[in-house]
């Protein structure tokens, strides 16, 4: 769900305050490493577009010199388009590590994002190659989180603008029993996808989803005001009954974690933001394996009615964001409720939140695909209810059902 209003940046002055740069370390390189292949994940939080993340990548690192220059390499199986993505100074060095600085080198940010497909936007067999320039960057802090570097970064954009930009920098160790789910096309249903990518003769794409082996935990985050949480936490819950197992937890977020978080997929309460409700995923490149989520809600879902009929709101709200955090796109197809990955007016969205609440089967969109793609239990493409995506050629939500009489012409 994506609907507009105004922003105002209450995160980033959250963030900016409560730093003290000088007391920022460089970044440490295990020199033996280097030209291995490493994850790059990046997110961002900018006081006009919000937060949003840019594609993940797969990098690697060669030397020349005084620096380092770290090349993309997610591309590596097709063409060979490797390219320089930064050149990073290095201060210091010893006999194993290398000291660099990533803050000078880090100075453009890619828009494309992981919640993406390659029709996204009309765009196929094409990469969104848009990207803004970082100015006066500054550091903010270095940390490691077992073997991820953490390195958070303020800027200004061109125009002025406040950005604080989130790396995750971590030896690409794709987890080998994680089992890729290829998309064929989008005519049935839709997920978000991966890179294309040359197998065995062919270039497939993969689905975004979770490993499932462990449960896929949220956080709600100590923002969330009481009598909205367990709303919340039955929003997520939601995915329960349409996987037919509880392969979905929710635990309260230690104060002060808040989203983008590191260890913790947080459904984030926030005072305002650019849309109403959004959720950003931050996955694997190759294989599609959803490894963050971010999920932000802000009080604009819960203006109308009483308090029950806003809880019932949110549980919609957040098992649509959730849904999307699952690696699902919208299904705006005409018709009757047959997935939350519909918008849908007022009256509707209570209802389904009502269903919600009462543990009612999840609807047969949502429970027949998320069975397919991450069960890998058949699907009958007789009973599933009709999909259509954003970017789909007169697929827009709030379309009424063609009448039968106009069908059957
Ligand atoms: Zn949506």
């Amino acid at each position: 769900m994506r609907l507009l209003h105004l922003f105002t940046a209450g995160l980033l002055v959250v963030i900016l305050s409560s730093t003290n740069q000088a007391a920022v370390r460089p970044a440490a390189l295990n020199r033996n490493e280097l030209g291995q292949s490493f994850l790059l994940q990046i997110s961002y939080e900018h006081t006009t577009i919000g937060f949003n993340t840019s594609r993940s990548r797969v990098v690697t690192f060669h030397r020349d010199g005084a620096v380092l220059h770290m090349l993309d390499v997610s591309d590596a199986d097709g063409h060979d388009d490797s390219r320089v993505l930064a050149t990073i100074p290095i201060r210091d060095e010893t006999g194993s590590t290398l000291d660099v600085d990533l803050n000078e080198g880090f100075d453009t940010v890619f828009r494309e994002e992981d919640r993406t497909g390659e029709d996204y936007y009309g765009r196929i067999d094409t990469h969104d190659g848009r990207a803004f320039r970082l100015f006066q960057r500054k550091p903010l802090s270095v940390s490691y989180h077992e073997a991820t570097l953490v390195f958070d970064q303020e800027a200004r954009t061109s125009d002025g603008d406040s950005i604080v930009v989130h790396y995750y920098l971590s030896p690409y160790h794709p987890r080998r029993d994680f089992r890729p789910f290829e998309m064929k096309n989008l005519q049935r249903f839709g997920f978000y996808e991966t890179y294309p990518q040359w197998r065995s003769g062919a270039w497939v794409l993969y689905a975004m989803k979770f490993d499932i082996d462990k449960p896929i935990v949220f956080a709600l985050s100590s923002d969330v005001p009481d009598r909205y949480r367990s709303a919340m936490r039955e929003g997520v819950l939601y995915w329960n009954q349409a996987f037919g197992r509880p392969a979905l937890q929710v635990v309260d977020a230690p104060r002060g974690v808040r989203a983008p978080s590191f260890d913790y997929n947080v459904i984030q309460w926030v005072s305002s933001g650019a849309f109403a409700s959004t959720s950003y995923i931050q996955s694997d490149p190759l294989t599609g394996q959803i490894l963050h989520a971010h999920i932000f809600v802000t009080p604009e879902t819960t203006v109308d009615g009483d308090l029950e009929q806003q809880q019932d709101h949110l549980r919609y709200v957040v098992a649509h964001e959730v849904g999307h955090a699952l690696g699902l796109r919208h299904n705006f197809a005409p018709g009757g409720a047959t997935s939350v990955m519909d918008y849908f007016r007022s009256a509707q969205i209570l209802q389904i939140g009502k269903g919600i609440h009462a543990d009612a089967p999840a609807l047969a969109y949502d429970t027949a695909v998320v069975q397919h793609v991450y069960l890998d239990a058949p699907i009958d493409l007789n009973t599933l209810p009709p999909f259509c995506t954003d970017s789909q050629p007169g697929c827009l939500p709030f379309r009424s059902a063609p009448r039968e009489s106009n069908a059957v012409r």
